[in-house]
């Protein structure tokens, strides 16, 4: 059976990087009826805060991505780390390294000097620990393989292969007996279970270090099979350059609180940005489980486009159910909202809105109050000619019996061409009147949300 992790470290939001590979890891292991875990990376105490743990599994939950058991705890395993290395330690395929952090600094200044690549010597790869001072602190290193090759079938990548030689000996266990970030991930993933190890490509050659210890471990008591890697390539800007705060590395919850994205466009983007399946771009959660693939992750890194993601989320926003939108749209205007009337306006706001911000500013003229704010165009458009102008169509409108779009705009259209005017030269000062700007859903649209009483003295108050 198929078990996946994701395995972030909460040092920061769980940034739009992260996000995808969580959907990677979770559609891989939904779409295969496997298991999908999280594991906290919380070892590095100092840089890990509980506000990021919170915003991480917040982000995760918002995007709908659900796991198979409790997450796992880094920090709380460091025994069972620290066990293993000891086993590797007494079957030899572990040592103690002595060496002084002063007399590694040596080392690697000479290599600099020398402008040989930095890395552990393995001066006490096959040194005795009795030749060590006594009760000197020491380091637990890995002795990995010195001679041949290593090749990883990557999922994504292909074969990829490294020369043993270019691997040093590193650290397992700190001189404080704490584990690395190295061998904890290797402890924890073949304790979980987890067949597939899904992840940025930045993380590449940490998995030749890794597997190492996949080895050795197999050696010691067997039932330590190498994970499938697949390792995705990263997200780019859209100038090419890797993703910065700049181009929008920014947490799930600034998608969603500054920038009004619904979590399933968000999804779908995410999903699209790096995976392929023809030219599909509008793909559902039961859809992307059902089609998705490690062979359509594409091997080249991908772009982001803020403006596609803000397509996929208009088009989101026209699927979605308006009681919904009113909710969420509620949620951003700061005065007493009705959520009925909300939504019962959501039909005509939402068809051509990009993002919840949109339609909450569209949705403002609902819940102005009288006197509306104008804007300065709008406030133009009412000079002494537009102000008469209302004045005729307040009262035509107040003859008018049945308050709907059609009937509306019948009399309006009969009362334009009574005063041999283009219907626009009405309805430009109706829209500045009724909602104090010059951009708005159809103007009959607007008579019938406001319904009669509150037109009729938005009109009058601007009315000569
Ligand atoms: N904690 C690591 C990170 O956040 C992930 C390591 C892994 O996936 O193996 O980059």
């Amino acid at each position: 059976p198929v078990v996946t992790r994701f395995a972030p470290s909460p040092t920061g939001f769980l940034h739009i990087g992260g996000a995808r590979t969580a959907l990677f890891n979770w559609l891989f292991a939904r779409h295969h009826g496997g298991k999908a875990l999280l594991r906290i990376e919380d070892t590095d105490r100092k840089r890990s805060t509980q506000e990021a743990i919170d915003a991480i599994l917040d982000g995760l939950s918002w995007l709908g991505l659900d796991y198979d058991e409790d997450p796992v705890f880094q920090s709380e395993r460091a025994d069972r780390h620290a066990e293993v290395a000891h086993k590797l330690l007494e079957a030899g395929h572990a040592y103690k390294c002595f060496a002084t952090p002063e007399e590694l600094e040596a080392m690697r200044a000479e290599q600099r000097a020398n402008k040989q690549p930095m890395r552990y010597d393995g001066r006490w790869r096959d040194r005795d620990a009795s030749e060590a001072p006594d009760s000197a602190p020491y380091t637990v290193r890995l002795k990995t393989p010195s001679e041949g090759e290593a090749t990883i079938a990557d999922a994504v990548q292909g074969n990829v292969s490294v020369r043993n030689e270019e691997l040093d000996d590193y650290i397992i266990l700190r001189a404080d007996g704490t584990p690395t970030y190295m061998l904890a991930a290797v402890v924890d993933d073949h304790d979980m279970g987890v067949t597939h190890v899904i992840r940025g490509d930045d993380h590449l050659n940490n998995a030749f270090r890794q597997l190492p210890i996949y080895h050795a471990m197999e050696q010691i008591e067997g039932d330590w099979p190498e994970p499938v890697y697949a390792h995705v390539p990263l997200i780019h800007g859209s100038d090419g350059a890797k993703l910065s705060k700049r181009h929008g590395a920014l947490g799930a919850e600034a998608y969603r609180d500054e920038f009004g994205i619904l979590p399933e466009a968000l999804f779908n983007y995410l999903l699209r940005l790096g995976w392929g399946h023809g030219d599909r771009e509008e793909i559902t959660r039961a859809e992307a489980i059902e089609l998705f693939d490690l062979s359509g992750v594409g091997k080249s890194p991908s772009r982001f486009d803020m403006k596609k993601l803000e397509n996929l989320n208009g088009h989101y926003i026209r699927e979605s159910d308006d009681a919904r939108l009113a909710q969420l749209v509620g949620e951003r205007i700061e005065s007493d909202v009705d959520l009925g009337l909300l939504e019962q306006a959501m039909p005509v706001l939402k068809t051509r809105a990009k993002n919840l911000n949109e339609l909450a500013d569209g949705a403002g003229f609902l819940f102005a109050r009288r006197p509306l704010a104008m804007t300065d165009k709008a406030a133009k458009l009412l000079d002494a000619d537009g102000r008469a102008r209302l004045r005729a169509v307040s009262d035509a409108l107040a003859g008018e019996n049945d308050w709907t779009s059609e009937a509306l705009e019948a009399t309006t259209k009969s009362l334009a061409e009574r005063l041999e005017l283009g219907l626009g030269k009405l309805a430009q000062p109706m829209r500045a009147a009724l909602t104090g700007t010059t951009t708005s859903p159809g103007i009959f649209d607007v008579l019938v949300l406001l319904g009669r009483e509150e037109s009729l003295a938005r009109i009058d108050a601007q009315a000569e």
